[in-house]
């Protein structure tokens, strides 16, 4: 049994005890901005708080010039690690059992400030690279989507997916969220119905065109939250509802998203009401195919590691979804944090090592 006699897990245990939600970051940032000026870097935290009204920016760190890559890993957890209590077992770190461990994404923290920590104390040729530490990815991926790195950076290295090491997250869906107003006339459901307009009736016909679930092999979509009325007796005069389209096609999002506004606006009309739709990009789909070099560089490492080289589809957002949209090529790379915004989260000591493995053939020359 490993224990913290190792001196990757010492390290993952200490970022594991800093409590630091979205907009909270802050202790983990000053964590990471000591341990890189302690190697004799230069890090920094870039102006994002201002938008992501965070208490720090992103910690970003500039190695060698900062090249044309970056290796990017979130600093706040979904929920709170305050009172972790690691438990180790033959093979793997858990909670115990009542809070999440925090190994998203604090695996993937360690795992690269350890390899950078080695490549410096064993004189390794160390590439020109950027590395960042994101605020905000559980909440709303602000963040990295507010993160502006020098224009030379066409490539990144997320080191943030629960897949076990060797999976890769080449592709990922993207979605949009839905944000429905229906407006109609207040009146007494009893007195007077004909001079009130039901908000509900509108919405009720335009959701009965909506298609919910699985529409097809590569989309979902899904109406989550429905408020609105007052009193049995009134004529509710307003509905607000929420939702998301999600795909790996980009115009099926697109497409399906104006079909629920036209729906909406339709039933409005009909009633002589007002719909306001808000279709607003979540996170955007990518696609890195196995001809492109970031997708050649992982498989290489993976390769070279002994690993078994797994491309991956994820149908949620990360940091990675932002970075693509940025015009950065990112694949979202596994830790092994499985389990991850659960209390049943866990990590075996073999993925915490192969991770760091990973970064540190990413970041230095063979
Ligand atoms: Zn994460």
């Amino acid at each position: 049994m490993k224990t913290t006699t190792d001196p990757l897990v010492s390290l993952f245990l200490e970022l594991i005890k800093i409590d630091a939600l979205s907009g909270r970051e802050k202790p983990v940032a000053d964590y990471i901005i000591r341990f890189l000026t302690d190697l004799g870097f230069e890090p920094f935290t870039d102006d994002s708080a201002a938008i992501t009204g965070s208490d720090t920016g992103n910690v970003v760190c500039k190695i060698n010039g900062g090249g044309d890559f970056v290796v990017l890993c979130h600093m706040d957890t979904a929920r709170t690690t305050k009172e972790v209590k690691p438990v180790f077992h033959d093979d793997r770190i858990t909670s115990d059992g009542t809070t999440i461990l925090g190994a998203d994404d604090r695996a993937g923290i360690s795992a690269v400030l350890f390899a950078l920590r080695k490549a410096v104390a064993e004189k390794k040729a160390i590439r020109p690279f950027t590395l960042v530490f994101t605020t905000c990815e559980e909440s709303t991926l602000l963040g990295s989507k507010s993160l502006q790195l020098d224009p030379a950076i066409k490539s990144g290295f997320v080191f943030d997916t629960w897949l076990p090491t060797g999976g890769f997250v080449n592709e990922s869906c993207g979605a949009v969220a839905l944000a429905i107003d229906v407006f109609g006339k207040a009146s007494h459901s009893g007195v007077a119905p004909e001079k009130g307009i039901n908000a509900i009736q509108i919405a009720v016909e335009a959701l009965a065109k909506f298609s919910f679930g699985r529409i097809n092999a590569d989309t979902t979509a899904n109406i989550g939250l429905i408020k609105g009325g007052e009193a049995t007796n009134v004529v509710p005069d307003h509905v607000g509802l929420e939702g998301e389209v999600r795909s790996k096609n980009r115009e099926m999002v697109e497409q399906e998203a104006q079909a629920v506004r036209k729906h909406f606006e339709e039933a409005a009309a009909k009633y002589g009401g007002k719909a306001q739709v808000d279709i607003r990009w979540d996170f955007e789909p990518y696609h890195i195919s196995p001809q492109e070099a970031e997708y050649q560089r992982v498989e290489g490492v993976m390769k070279r590691l002994g690993l078994d080289a797994k491309p991956c589809l994820s149908w949620g957002g990360s940091d990675a979804n932002s970075l693509n949209a940025n015009g950065i090529r990112a694949i979202n790379i596994g830790t092994g944090a499985q389990n991850p915004h659960a209390n049943e989260e866990f990590i075996l000591y073999s993925d915490l090592h192969n991770s760091s493995h990973i970064a540190l053939e990413l970041i230095t020359f063979w």
